[in-house]
């Protein structure tokens, strides 16, 4: 289908983006990548008046490491996070998740901030950064703020982010002994289940763990039960399937749909926890 008829801008700067934005009086909206922006403008589900590129922001793009915090801008395209040196060095499953994306043409295109504005259910970034406890860096009329992952996604397409800001950056402490783990749909690539697990290790025991599910819910959450179950004990593939064994059965409103059931997903919520809790234990 055909969008309806919009005025095009391009911002030079995040201030500038900010004050075309609010020259919409609300009836504007950012592209970065296009990717989910342009199918919904051609289903004429989102009508924007004006659309404001931000593509070509200096600096919105980029991977920066600053007194151990890691900086990803929000412009940067998922091919950069997916092979960008410093990533792959310190905290690899950022890179190993930007890596299962789409194809390579949705990898050149797609960035960090659209996809965390966008907020799809099935998305693969937002499992990861609940997992490395990130912060979502944005700016607005009003000044800067920073969201923990933990309360940026809020629910199906709907996040922690105000229709005059844009976001600029994630933030977070590296942490090496992570992974992701994707049950993919076959044409997409998106997330059926997909799940990140970062552990850390002291003593012979699992001292901290997080994981971070998408696909399975009407947004990323947390899992609380199994990280529970993983702290105190012995950093062991017995230990990762006991915490995983139940992971898919305690949850309620399991999404069900064409690409997988209900039931399907569950089963497949463990089975990728489990996956996931590996690939973490792996890199201890
Ligand atoms: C064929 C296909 C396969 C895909 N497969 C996957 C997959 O396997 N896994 C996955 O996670 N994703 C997948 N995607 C989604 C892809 O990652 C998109 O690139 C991403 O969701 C949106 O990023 P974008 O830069 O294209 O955003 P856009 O489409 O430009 O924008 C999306 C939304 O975000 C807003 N926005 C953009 N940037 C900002 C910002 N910095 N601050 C505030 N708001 C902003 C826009 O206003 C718009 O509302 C796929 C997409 C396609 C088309």
């Amino acid at each position: 289908m055909i969008p309806s008829a919009f005025e095009y801008e391009r911002a030079n700067s995040v201030d500038d983006a900010l004050a075309k934005l609010a020259a919409t009086g609300g009836a504007g909206k950012l592209i970065a990548g296009g990717h989910s922006l342009v199918p919904l403008m051609k289903l004429r589900l989102n009508e924007p008046t004006t659309i404001i590129d931000i593509a070509r922001i200096p600096g919105l793009a980029g991977v920066r490491e600053d007194d151990g915090v890691i900086e990803i801008g929000a412009g940067t395209v998922h091919h950069d996070v997916a092979t960008s040196a410093v990533l792959r060095d310190q905290c690899p499953v950022v890179s190993d998740t930007a890596a299962t994306i789409g194809d390579p043409q949705v990898r050149n295109r797609g960035t960090l901030g659209g996809s965390l504005a966008h907020a799809d259910p099935a998305a693969d970034y937002p499992a990861m950064l609940l997992a490395v406890d990130a912060q979502i860096q944005l700016q607005g009329p009003g000044g800067t703020r920073a969201v923990a992952a933990q309360d940026f996604f809020q629910d199906l397409f709907t996040v922690d982010l105000r229709a005059d800001e844009i976001i600029t950056a994630v933030r977070f402490a590296p942490v090496r002994a992570a992974a992701y783990a994707k049950l993919y749909q076959r044409a997409s690539r998106f997330a059926i289940v997909g799940v990140a697990a970062a552990l850390a290790v002291a003593d012979g025991v699992i001292s901290s763990a997080r994981i971070g599910l998408t696909g399975a819910l009407s947004s990323a959450v947390r899992l609380p039960h199994v990280e529970e179950a993983l702290v105190g004990q012995a950093p062991t593939a017995e230990t990762a399937a006991n915490a995983a064994k139940g992971a898919g059965t305690s949850l309620s409103d399991v999404n069900g749909d064409l690409h997988a059931s209900e039931g399907y997903r569950r089963a497949m919520v463990s089975v990728f926890t489990k996956r996931a809790i590996e690939g973490a234990l792996a890199r201890v």
